[in-house]
């Protein structure tokens, strides 16, 4: 099938075909608006999605050299992810499905992250084991198939790219600072201060503890020394990157062992993370794993990984209908 698939769960707008599989384009428009806020403002972003909508689009037919006509099935995000940004791209969705007289399919985003990992080779082989870090979710899976998936662990609080990025900003560096913090910390020392490590049972994560402990290690030091942040920069930005990482590594090693499993994949924008990558690595030959991680594109917010998706529902007849709202709440199951 040729399947449209659009994208508006959070702050990215997104569109992709995909025919038969494979991947013909994927726009994505990223909102600048919010970085002056230091966060995603919802209703600045539904607004955004609203006008970045159709020109996405009909650059994502242009660019796969197709007209609306050429479409079989038209897919969306159907949540989780901000009400007013779903709903955009779901009744986009679904006037555009009416009008063509396609069917329609619905998307869980969590889901989506994870079949990112068939958009191109390598691909891990059902079933696999999914560390998904993302800027809303941490979440460990059980891959069965493309459609059946257990989620055996995952954030009580805070989200590893939140962690990330909320003790970036009490750094004072710019949003989002994930990916700040991961690049002064190839310069600063791991082993410098020591943060908690939240220490969950079972496969779930814990990072609202280490914002905090940050938070007064800060306020303690910067009394003493006014410029202790900029002097100590890189070291801070590298121990809470070490931190943050062991959390994950320990649960992902406790998970592989009880499971079996052996191949494991990371999913959503937090596997662009160096130190991550790094340890993982060192991880995976420790153990014998095989590790997947997909290209950076497609661990944001992309809508290659929705139409991705969309093809193992329509093979699957897991079809939509005009009915169809979006769910920010919706739970991967
Ligand atoms: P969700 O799918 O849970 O709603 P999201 O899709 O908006 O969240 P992603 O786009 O997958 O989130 O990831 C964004 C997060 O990844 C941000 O928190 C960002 O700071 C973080 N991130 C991106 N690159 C890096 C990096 N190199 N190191 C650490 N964090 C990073
Ligand atoms: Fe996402």
């Amino acid at each position: 099938p040729i399947i449209l698939a659009i994208e508006s769960s959070c702050d990215d707008t997104g569109a992709a075909v995909l025919a038969g599989g494979q991947l013909l384009s994927n726009v994505v428009a990223t909102q600048k608006v919010h970085e002056q806020y230091g966060g995603v403002v919802p209703e600045l972003a539904s607004r955004a999605h609203q006008q970045h909508m159709l020109p996405v689009v009909t650059a994502a037919l242009k660019q796969a050299g197709l007209t609306k006509a050429d479409l079989d099935a038209v897919a969306v995000t159907q949540g989780p992810g901000l009400l007013g940004s779903l709903l955009v791209g779901g009744m986009f969705a679904k006037t555009l499905a009416l009008a063509l007289d396609k069917p329609l399919l619905a998307v869980n985003h969590m889901r989506a992250h994870i079949l990112a990992h068939f958009i191109r080779d390598p691909k891990p082989a059902f079933p696999f084991l999914c560390l998904t870090v993302s800027g809303g979710h941490t979440q460990l899976v059980v891959v069965k198939s493309a459609m059946e998936m257990d989620v055996i662990g995952q954030t009580i609080d805070d989200a590893a790219g939140e962690a990330f990025d909320k003790t970036a900003k009490l750094l004072g560096l710019p949003y989002p600072g994930g990916p700040h913090l991961d690049k002064l910390a190839r310069q600063g020392n791991p082993e410098r201060f020591t943060f908690p490590v939240g220490a969950m049972p079972g496969y779930d994560f814990s990072f609202s503890g280490l914002k905090t402990a940050v938070l007064y290690f800060l306020k303690k030091e910067t009394a003493a020394n006014p410029d202790f942040v900029p002097e100590n920069l890189a070291d801070l930005c590298a121990s809470i990157q070490h931190t943050i990482v062991a959390t994950l590594l320990r649960q992902l090693r406790r998970a592989a062992a009880d499971t079996g499993l052996t191949q494991v994949a990371l999913a959503g924008g937090v596997a662009a993370n160096s130190g991550l990558r790094t340890a993982l690595e060192a991880e995976a030959a420790a153990q014998g794993w095989q590790v997947f991680i997909p290209e950076f594109q497609f661990c944001t917010d992309n809508a290659a990984m929705v139409a991705m998706t969309a093809h193992f529902q329509y093979e699957a007849g897991d079809f939509a209908t005009q009915l169809t709202s979006p769910d920010p709440r919706l739970k991967l199951k």
